[in-house]
């Protein structure tokens, strides 16, 4: 469903991504993991064009992403069109990025409404399911400032939900959270990833990583260096720098 050639992208002359091959399968959770300053976060970025790449291509659902191609050269897409393939892409970011000024339930029926232009009726009981599913049935009429960081991120994640993506891209969900609050967050996560939604998660959890994703994908230096399945990365890797890696933070 998603899959990147040779993917490039560099910030000056640092080259932060450098011949990335990536991909993941309709249905699949698959969790990166690395080193700070690794590509993780932009990597996840390119994937819906938050990021403009300098070479290689990311494709989703056979579709190019971000450009298309004219006489053998790639030309960025237009606004709309990227518009349009990124309302399809769920992004919940380390910090919440709630609307401060509206309820729980106002920042998910926001982009639906306006975007989506879907009739405002369906789509605050979809919102009303939304927040059940995600453990805040009785927080709708809260405002972000009243709630937790781990009830904050699990709005954020049910706003994301009620476009109807195709995708869910995680980038560090519970790095801002305080540690007791990690586990909720998680747990919608993973019961996400049980009910067969795509995702990609940039994590540091590893005991997520380990339990949930069907495929972990180790980074570092700008490349892939080790993928494959958990039992693989977490059991017997072969790559010293992935082992190195996890006997620091294990
Ligand atoms: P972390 O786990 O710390 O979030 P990461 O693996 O997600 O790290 P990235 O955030 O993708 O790493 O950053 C990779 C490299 O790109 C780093 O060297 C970072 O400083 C650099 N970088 C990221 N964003 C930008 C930017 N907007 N401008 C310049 N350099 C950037």
């Amino acid at each position: 469903m998603v899959r990147t050639e040779k993917l490039v992208k560099r910030f000056g002359s640092n080259v932060v991504l450098n011949g990335v091959d990536f991909s993941v399968g309709r249905g699949q959770a698959v969790v990166v993991i690395g080193p700070s300053g690794s590509g993780k976060t932009t990597l996840l970025r390119c994937l819906n064009h938050l990021e403009r790449i300098d070479d290689g291509r990311i494709y989703i659902d056979g579709q190019l992403v971000g450009y298309r191609e004219e006489k053998g050269r790639l030309v960025e897409d237009s606004e709309a069109n990227i518009a349009r393939m990124r309302s399809q892409i769920g992004f919940v970011f380390q910090r919440f990025n709630l609307f401060a000024h509206k309820t729980a339930l106002e920042n998910i029926i926001e982009a639906p409404i306006y975007v989506l232009r879907q009739p405002k009726g369906e789509v605050i009981e979809r919102a009303r399911m939304l927040l059940d599913k995600v453990g805040l049935a009785n927080k709708e009429d809260s405002y972000p400032h009243r709630l937790s960081g781990g009830q904050q991120q699990r709005v954020a994640i049910a706003r994301a939900l009620a476009m109807n993506p195709k995708l869910m891209l995680f980038d560090e969900a519970t790095s801002a959270l305080d540690p007791e609050l990690v586990g909720e967050v998680l747990k919608v996560m993973r019961q996400l990833a049980e009910e067969g939604m795509t995702m990609v998660v940039v994590t540091h959890e590893m005991g997520f990583a380990r339990d949930v994703a069907d495929h972990v994908v180790f980074m570092d230096q700008a490349q892939i260096v080790e993928q494959g399945p958990p039992e693989q990365i977490f059991g017997e890797c072969r790559n010293e720098r992935t082992r190195n890696f996890l006997s620091r933070v294990l």
